[in-house]
């Protein structure tokens, strides 16, 4: 590709599409990167009851929705493209993809983060064979049967009630004995009958033919391991990981300071590089939420266009 963008924002979630939002509205020329969808993690999230100002039925999709149209309003011009290389350091940012190469005198990176594995054997056997990291994706599969939500974060609980709205049961193994989500979350899952725990618990092994067939849980404070197979009268059961997330910034930490793969930037957004920001969830930051993704890509626009007029 020929231009030189004024900004090149690389990931259409929350952050991204936060910054393309700022960018247009700035009238800078801007190009917006994605490989996949738009919304990033959000668009697995079936009920958003924390974003300001969203009504109650508010999902992932839904939002995500609203703030492409609002991005495209302002005149991002799209890109499907998966990043394979970045050149950050000099005046000119050089974006290679898959498909071309984008030129750019800023570059937002804002490409998220991506499901944590629980790293047990089975695990990336029975991907897609009843292991899943999407309950708005799989969760429609397990009508009337039995699953198992691995975490106890925010993400495993809430999509854990999420489930019970296919599933018989759903049992949430945490490897403690106290839930890491919020409160409000917490009372929900705890009033909820169809909701069971399994606490100071681990997912040791899963096993199958073909199909998930067997989930060795392990208790962290006796060792014992404990077989759980499905009920005869289902056949099968389903087994959610919500155990975290990666950030998805392998492509640019030889040249950007990180911590521990999070992107370190100062209050602004800048990163150690001149004309190059980093939003959203590949920051070194302290919350880690659709609000703050979508103000880190406002701030990040402002200084882009900041950093353009010298
Ligand atoms: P998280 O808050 O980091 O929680 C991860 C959970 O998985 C923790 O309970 C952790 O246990 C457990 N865990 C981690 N590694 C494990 C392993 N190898 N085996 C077993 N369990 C393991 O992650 P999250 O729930 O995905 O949320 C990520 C961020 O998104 C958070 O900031 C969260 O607030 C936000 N989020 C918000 C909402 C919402 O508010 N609507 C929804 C989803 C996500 P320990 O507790 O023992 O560490």
């Amino acid at each position: 590709m020929e231009q030189l963008y004024d900004v090149a924002i690389i990931g259409a979630g929350p952050a991204g599409l936060s910054a393309a939002l700022y960018a247009g509205r700035a009238r800078l020329s801007t190009l917006l990167i994605e490989k996949e969808k738009d919304g990033g993690q959000i668009v697995q999230t079936a009920e958003i009851e924390n974003y300001p100002g969203s009504p109650e039925e508010e999902s992932g999709p839904s939002l995500v929705a609203k703030m492409s149209a609002q991005a495209d309003r302002f005149g991002a011009q799209r890109v499907k493209d998966a990043i394979v290389s970045v050149e950050l350091s000099g005046d000119e940012k050089v974006i290679v993809g898959q498909k071309d190469t984008y030129r750019a005198k800023t570059v937002i990176l804002a490409t998220g983060a991506s499901a944590a594995k629980l790293g047990c054997p089975g695990e990336a056997e029975f991907t897609g064979r009843g292991v899943s990291y999407c309950a708005t994706c799989d969760g429609p599969f397990y009508n009337g049967l039995a699953v198992y939500v691995a975490g106890g974060g925010d993400a495993a609980v809430e999509e854990a009630i999420y489930l019970t709205r296919f599933a018989r049961k759903v049992t949430i193994v945490h490897r403690r004995d106290q839930l890491r989500a919020a409160k409000s979350i917490q009372e929900k899952a705890f009033a909820n009958e169809k909701i069971e725990f399994l606490w100071n618990s681990t997912i040791a092994e899963i096993k199958g033919e073909g199909l998930i067939g067997e989930i060795v849980v392990k208790n962290e404070k006796t060792g014992e391991l404990t077989s759980l197979k499905p009920d005869p009268k289902d056949g099968l059961f389903g087994l959610f990981v919500f155990v975290g997330y990666h950030p998805q910034t392998e492509l640019f930490l030889d040249q950007l300071d990180h911590e521990r793969g999070y992107l370190i930037t100062d209050e602004a957004m800048h990163t150690n590089l001149p004309g190059v920001f980093a939003a959203g969830d590949i920051r070194k930051k302290t919350l880690r939420q659709v609000v703050t993704a979508v103000a880190d890509g406002a701030i990040a626009a402002v200084e882009a266009n900041k950093y353009l007029e010298g």
